[in-house]
């Protein structure tokens, strides 16, 4: 892999799936993984081990995690909050586990129902588990730019919070911008700040489309030096602060600037497509990836001669 190449790490299966209120089956959902890896991911976010009246749309992770389809090279992460997801997740093969929190205060009441110091003392022993069982951590940080309760969030408390996450074990760091309220310019200062701290080549960033910045920010994060990116199939998810915005950057956005660019992301962008068009029929609605729609609508409608410029 050159320097200049990208991984995408497909949330899909989990942060996708988790705010889709039509159920999926099982069934689909491993087919939709198989789809995924078959176009090339090397990194996919499969499940969740919370608990099923917390998000029922992830209720079989156990089922999905023990049919996850076996292929070298290919890391398969799940949520696992606590001690009850660390009982469940250690019964399977997922050798990523991933731990949340958040660097403004009042969104991790909201969300996790636990204050930022409550949040590491909570997850503290799925470090220890995941450690004893060798598998890696991945640590979330929710709200790194805007929060939807306490809106701009000091950008300093971000970079403690990551400088945290990585001091406590954790492999790497997923920036969110939980939101999609940001742009550019605060990714340029957030990641300049984390290169000064020393930690920004153990960071991913996750991105929403929320206002259309999802590609815009990745661009800026890529040029300041980051190489991991999160995205959603289709970009599945949507944005419980948004209802009816778009969700996470998706996956096919991405594939198609870095490809335009000559950057590698090892995913085959028309079998990403395909992929998503799996979750598009199990879901019954349209999928807002603008890449995705214009590849899906090639040879359909009126010719461009028909069309009026304007
Ligand atoms: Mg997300």
């Amino acid at each position: 892999m050159s320097p200049d190449d990208v991984t995408i790490v497909e949330v899909g299966p989990r942060d996708g799936l988790q705010n889709e209120p039509n159920h999926v089956s099982t069934e689909r959902k491993i087919a939709f993984i198989e789809a995924l890896a078959d176009a090339g991911h090397r990194r996919i976010e499969a499940t969740a081990f919370v608990h099923p009246k917390v998000i029922p749309q992830l209720a079989d992770a156990d089922v999905v995690a023990s049919r996850l389809p076996e292929r070298e090279g290919v890391t398969y992460t799940a949520l696992v909050p606590n001690d009850h997801g660390v009982a469940r997740a250690r019964k399977t093969g997922i050798s990523q586990w991933a731990v949340f929190t958040a660097a403004s205060e009042t969104f991790n009441q909201k969300n996790i129902k636990a204050s930022i110091d409550e949040s590491f003392a909570r997850f503290a022993s799925v470090l220890e588990a995941a450690r004893e069982c060798g598998r890696t951590v991945r640590g979330y940080c929710s709200t790194i730019l805007h929060c939807p309760y306490e809106g701009r969030i000091d950008p300093s408390l971000t970079v403690s919070v990551v400088r945290r996450l990585i001091d406590v074990g954790c492999e790497e760091v997923s920036l969110g911008e939980t939101i999609g309220r940001g742009t550019p310019g605060e990714i340029r200062d957030l990641c300049g700040r984390l290169a000064v701290e020393g930690v920004l080549d153990r960071c991913a960033v996750h991105f929403h489309d929320t206002y259309g910045m999802g590609c815009a920010n990745a661009l800026a994060a890529y040029e300041l030096g980051v190489r991991t990116f999160d995205a959603s199939a289709g970009g599945l998810g949507g944005c419980p602060y948004a209802p009816g915005a778009a969700g996470n950057t998706a996956t096919e956005d991405l594939i198609f600037m870095f490809n335009g660019m000559g950057v590698k992301t090892g995913v085959d962008l028309e079998a990403q497509v395909a992929a998503s068009l799996l979750m598009e029929e199990a879901l019954g609605h349209t999928l807002p990836s603008h890449t995705y729609r214009a590849l899906r609508g090639r040879g359909q409608g009126p010719k461009p001669d028909h069309l009026e410029m304007s």
